[in-house]
């Protein structure tokens, strides 16, 4: 095992269940989820947060949101609405430090924002 467990999930050094993958990204289903639909979108890349996103890796960004619309979409999550989260740092409760964008739907999202 490496460093990075989504590191070790998009190498396959660690199963996981791949709901989707391409060149770039791999999306998994959370461990523990907070709603109905809570996938995680993974750079295949080592990328640590988005406090760590250069110039170089806008399209990359662009893509894993481009991905997780595509998925809600396929899930019927378009109507009714769903939420796309990256959490950075402590404050934020960021637990796994590679790069995941959350999305969530499925159930009435309460919360901050
Ligand atoms: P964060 O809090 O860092 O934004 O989100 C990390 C997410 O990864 C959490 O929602 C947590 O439940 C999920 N997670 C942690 N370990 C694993 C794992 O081994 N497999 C999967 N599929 N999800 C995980
Ligand atoms: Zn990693």
């Amino acid at each position: 095992m490496g460093a990075c467990l989504f590191c070790d999930i998009v190498s396959g050094a660690i199963p996981a269940g791949r709901l989707h993958e391409d060149d770039q990204c791999i999306v998994i289903s959370d461990i523990a989820p907070k709603a109905p639909v809570h996938l995680l979108i993974l750079p295949r890349e080592h990328v640590s947060s988005v406090d760590a996103l250069d110039a170089s890796r806008e399209r990359l960004a662009g893509h894993l949101v481009h991905v997780a619309a595509q998925l809600a979409r396929s899930r019927g999550l378009d109507a009714p609405g769903y939420r796309l989260v990256f959490n950075h740092g402590s404050d934020a409760g960021q637990t796994v430090q590679h790069l995941h964008l959350h999305l969530l739907g499925g159930r009435i999202l309460d919360g901050m924002c």
